[in-house]
């Protein structure tokens, strides 16, 4: 499957037919997507590949930790790898396919009350601890 962002610079390939994600409802995510909530997934470094514009992603951190990369030509956001461990975080916004299903909603306490979003599926009041979350993605992996 491939991605890329808003403006095509950021490209890059995950190595699966399919993909599970997560949706964030917490309200950094809000800030940072401009939307009720963040959908993305976790994904082995082995079946993450950068096809170009690894050189155009910036990033901006939070005191507490919280980072934003982001394209700097265009602002999407875009894939980041976690430090000290092998795996993508990966915007699911930026798949061109849709061959993509929700497997767990994070951070359910902070959900915009505007927002006709569903939290229904494996609901999170905050998240799980990243081993509990990369298997419910297991199939990513
Ligand atoms: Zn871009
Ligand atoms: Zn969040």
């Amino acid at each position: 499957m491939i991605g890329s962002c808003l403006c095509g610079s950021v490209k890059f390939e995950v190595k699966l037919d399919r993909l599970k994600i997560y949706q964030c409802h917490c309200s950094l995510c809000r800030k940072q997507t401009g939307t009720a909530s963040s959908c993305g997934t976790v994904i082995n470094t082995e079946k993450f590949e950068w096809l170009s514009g690894e050189g155009n992603v910036s990033k901006w951190v939070k005191d507490t930790g919280f980072t934003s990369h982001f394209c700097i030509t265009c602002g999407s956001s875009v894939p980041n790898k976690f430090r000290g461990s092998p795996f993508y975080w990966v915007p699911a916004g930026l798949m061109d396919s849709q061959n993509i299903e929700v497997a767990a909603n994070i951070f359910v306490c902070e959900a915009a009350k505007w927002s006709k979003v569903s939290t229904g599926v494996n609901p999170y009041e905050t998240k799980p601890e990243i081993e509990n979350l990369i298997e419910l993605l297991n199939g990513n992996n």
